[in-house]
């Protein structure tokens, strides 16, 4: 491309699927000749992909906004984008927040980038927010890695979590077609991908929408059953999955993981709370002791698989003993990972409207003593790694050692070793593992 060509740039906030739908907008602006910049003030198109799970991404997003408004200001061509969940949930309200702004759109419309641009190269300023049908994306996402991409398999989600604004703003649950995966996934391998991770809010919601069923009444179209139906596409290494949910995972699923050789033995599992009262009033669905039994389920057929979640601390009404229970699943279960957050309330969800409000100084109590035990959980569990020899799909180089390779474990530990990119990068490599973090390992390359 030359040197002239306009260029573009987007600061993603937020979960796997903003950053799946940034891919694909990133692909939306190449085709239309725009060329990636990473320092917004030389770019001409801003995109910021937002989230409102966490507050100071939101607030982030606002200071940044600001500052590129003051840039418009002297630079009128300069186009400012707001999209995501921010977009969704704020609406016209952000237009009159910042007038600046040309285009304010909903993850859903992630693919109708080129036709809104069009429009608001026209001179109009656009909100699509509303909810549309998801048509099948025959956009091309700009992937930010070149081993491991992410395939959206169903947008949206029917749960109601009382905690999250998601069912707001991505709407109903659609799933694609199993056809129309498949392509997308041979096309990846094609380009030269090694590893693909099915997306989708609740993953294991997949098909629930697909017309369908066995004669025992079971969908047709399962995420189990999608395994299957994509798991020979030659050159995919890998496959992973995420985000799974207590109240839909299912033993069949399991036993297509320890049947199915590329479908990597890592699971993740959000349980959010250990204390069976706090997952009523989440609104999740499960006890417990229900996601013990499917941990326990899972190392029953892979004793070794990886096993990672999200928690929340300080859910409205939890009480000390309530998040002890929490650090007790997470102290019994032994969790590779575990994300955690303290809980911040999102408008427009029943959550927020509850009286009885943890106070913030309480909330980042939990929320360190949750993380404390959560990287000394972690750091043993790593150590069962020790002289083993683990299979790494190599990806980058490791920022902080030029003369380290980065890759993942089958089990999503991020593991460095000395070696070279140009010859590595893409390739399984066996790596003897020297040393334990808690989050990452440092080995040997053997072959
Ligand atoms: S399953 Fe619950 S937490 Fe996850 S996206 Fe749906 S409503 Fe939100």
């Amino acid at each position: 491309m030359s040197k002239s060509s306009p260029r573009y740039h987007i600061t993603t906030f937020g979960c796997q699927m903003n950053k799946a739908d940034s891919e694909r907008m990133a692909g939306i602006l190449e085709e239309m000749g725009f060329e990636w910049s990473e320092d917004p003030n030389q770019a001409s198109v801003i995109l910021y992909n937002t989230c409102t799970i966490r507050d100071n991404a939101e607030q982030k997003v606002y200071s940044y906004l600001g500052k590129q408004a003051k840039r418009k200001q002297v630079e009128p061509n300069l186009t400012l984008i707001v999209a995501g969940c921010v977009a969704q949930q704020e609406g016209e309200k952000l237009l009159r927040r910042v007038p600046e702004l040309d285009l304010v759109m909903g993850p859903q419309h992630a693919n109708q980038l080129k036709n809104l641009l069009e429009q608001v190269f026209e001179g109009n300023q656009v909100v699509a927010t509303e909810a549309i049908q998801i048509v099948e994306d025959i956009t091309k996402p700009r992937r930010e890695s070149k081993v491991s991409a992410w395939v959206n398999v169903i947008y949206g989600c029917n749960e109601r979590c009382t905690y999250c604004v998601v069912p707001n703003v991505r709407g109903v649950e659609q799933s694609r077609t199993p056809e129309a995966i498949r392509r997308e996934i041979e096309q990846l391998a094609e380009q030269g991908y090694k590893e693909i991770t099915l997306l989708g809010q609740n993953i294991d919601a997949y098909g629930r929408d697909l017309p369908g069923t066995t004669p025992t009444g079971r969908h047709l179209h399962t995420l189990t059953d999608l395994l299957y139906y994509i798991h020979d596409v030659p050159g995919i290494e890998r496959i992973r999955f995420a985000t799974s949910h207590p109240r839909y995972f299912t033993e069949r699923l399991i036993r297509a993981c320890q049947e199915l050789p590329k479908v990597c033995e890592h699971f993740h599992i959000p349980f959010q709370s250990g204390d069976n009262e706090i997952l009523k009033a989440m609104a999740r669905g499960y006890t417990q002791q229900k996601y013990r039994q499917i941990i326990e389920k899972i190392r029953e057929y892979m004793p070794d698989a990886a096993i990672s979640a999200d928690a929340i601390a300080g859910f409205p009404g939890e009480t000390e003993a309530q998040f002890q229970n929490t650090l007790q699943l997470v102290a019994d279960i032994g969790f590779d990972q575990v994300n955690t957050a303290a809980y911040s309330p999102r408008p427009g969800t029943p959550a927020a409207l509850l009286a009885n409000q943890v106070s913030e100084a309480e909330k980042s109590d939990r929320l360190q003593r949750l993380n404390h035990l959560v990287a000394l959980v972690a750091s043993q569990r790593r150590e069962r790694y020790l002289g083993r020899i683990e299979e790494v799909l190599v990806e980058e180089t490791n920022p902080k050692n030029t003369n380290q390779v980065m890759g993942r474990t089958r089990g999503n530990c991020l593991t460095f070793f000395d070696g070279d990119i140009e010859s590595l990068k893409g390739k399984l490599v066996k790596v003897k593992i020297k040393e334990t973090r808690a989050f990452s390992l440092t080995g040997v390359q053997l072959d």
